[in-house]
């Protein structure tokens, strides 16, 4: 029996012109995920899209598992096309093709939909006769419409008719690729990962841009980064990374800025520096891993003195998150465990005894102009290393 797996995508999203974007592109998405799994047509008809294996030798627990991923995806299910678009076709199809499951339930429904209304039956008559075929070949079962422990689905569409069980859910979201794109603030934590992960979610492309101060920083710490980022790439798509040398300019914050200061100083300069790699990679916004109060850097007032450094948006999906929600994602996403490996972040050198909770845009700039950083930070942006990450 020939099998395939349909796809559900946002119903919302496929309203109005941005329809065609929207699939074009999750196709596109789609079709680079799989590539490696075999020979596939990949193609929509009416807010579905069908996964079509061209071989017949195709794991299909390893296509769903990468299937599950793709933001822009509401739900999946592996499902029989039927050899003909018939009712005589279901009635065959149906029973033989869930076999397993109705042995193993006591109740089930059938659900119709008819997509294609050129189809003679209509949708309840589709569920009588599917469920009436059933019933006679499975004596134990019983029509549960409230409750039931399984629901068939037919599916008569455009290009064929599809029998199939439950529908899992896929990523959701919109499609990589149709919201813009942005520059992640990369450290090795467990946050910025997470943030990276929503808002690619949100349609967005990434480029990812890390800060490391060696010696204090390690080499395995920028690894750790690349690993976190591979993750990542499983849901967002391949990116670039780039790695700024910010040694100078942290030990020219320790010499010439006030130590309470040294966090948010940095903080601010992080962002300079990504806004130009940013407008330089066509990207629209920045965004971090910062959650309200988590830290005395992410307090409102020391978020009004980084925002104020930079003149794009700043993204920062996980500012009402508690970190125990944040951590829940990141076992989802499976980021945690390589998130929790203790390296050094440039984050965590020279960190203030006593930071300032609330410090004062006014002071702070002034502070800042102590260092005389505009050289550095071009001598930075001259110094980029970048390294491409893929999934493999
Ligand atoms: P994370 O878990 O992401 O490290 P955090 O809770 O440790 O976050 P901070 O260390 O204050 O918080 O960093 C806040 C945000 O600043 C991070 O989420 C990240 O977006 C950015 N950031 C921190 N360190 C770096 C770095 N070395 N390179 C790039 N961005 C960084
Ligand atoms: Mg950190």
């Amino acid at each position: 029996m020939k099998e395939i797996v349909l796809l559900k995508v946002g119903e919302i999203v496929l309203k109005g012109l941005n329809r065609r974007e929207f699939e074009d592109r999750l196709i596109k998405n789609i079709k680079k995920v799989i590539r490696h799994l075999g020979s596939f047509e990949v193609k929509a008809s009416q807010s579905a899209i069908t996964v079509i294996p061209n071989d017949e030798a195709v794991d299909f627990d390893e296509l769903c598992e990468h299937l599950a991923r793709i933001f822009g995806v509401v739900t999946y299910s592996r499902a029989a096309i039927c050899d003909e678009k018939t009712i005589e076709c279901v009635l065959e199809t149906a029973p033989a093709y869930l076999a397993e499951e109705l042995e193993s339930v006591k109740t089930f429904k059938v659900e119709a939909k008819r997509a294609d209304k050129r189809f003679p039956l209509k949708s309840p008559e589709i569920c009588r006769e599917v469920g009436g075929k059933i019933l006679s070949q499975f004596h134990h079962l019983k029509v549960d419409v409230h409750n039931p422990e399984l629901t068939v689905t037919v599916e008569i569409r455009d290009f064929g008719a599809y029998i199939h069980g439950k529908a899992l859910r896929g990523a959701g979201g919109i499609p990589v690729g149709t919201g813009g794109n942005a520059v992640i603030l990369i450290s090795g934590g467990l946050d910025s990962p997470v943030a990276a992960y929503m808002m690619a979610k949100r349609g967005i492309r990434l480029t990812a841009v890390h800060f490391a101060s060696p010696p204090y920083t390690s080499e395995r710490a920028e690894q750790k980064v690349v690993k976190l980022l591979k993750k990542v790439a499983l849901y967002s798509g391949d990116m670039n990374m780039y790695t700024v040398p910010f040694t100078e300019i942290q030990e020219t914050i320790r010499d010439k800025c006030p130590e309470e200061l040294f966090t948010i100083i940095m903080r601010r300069l992080m962002m300079k520096i990504s806004e130009r790699i940013a407008r330089e990679k066509n990207c629209q916004a920045l965004i971090t891993g910062e959650s309200l109060g988590q830290v005395a850097s992410q307090t409102i007032g020391a978020i009004m003195c980084t925002d104020a450094a930079a003149n794009l948006p700043v993204f920062r999906p996980l500012i009402g998150m508690d970190k125990q929600e944040i951590i829940d994602i990141s076992y989802k996403i499976d980021t945690y465990e390589t998130s929790i490996e203790p390296y050094e972040d440039c984050c965590t050198v020279f960190t203030p005894k006593h930071p300032r909770t609330k410090p004062v845009l006014e002071r702070v700039e002034k502070a800042e102009e102590l260092g005389e950083f505009d050289e550095m930070i071009e001598r930075a942006l001259q110094n980029l290393k970048v390294t491409y990450i893929n999934t493999k």
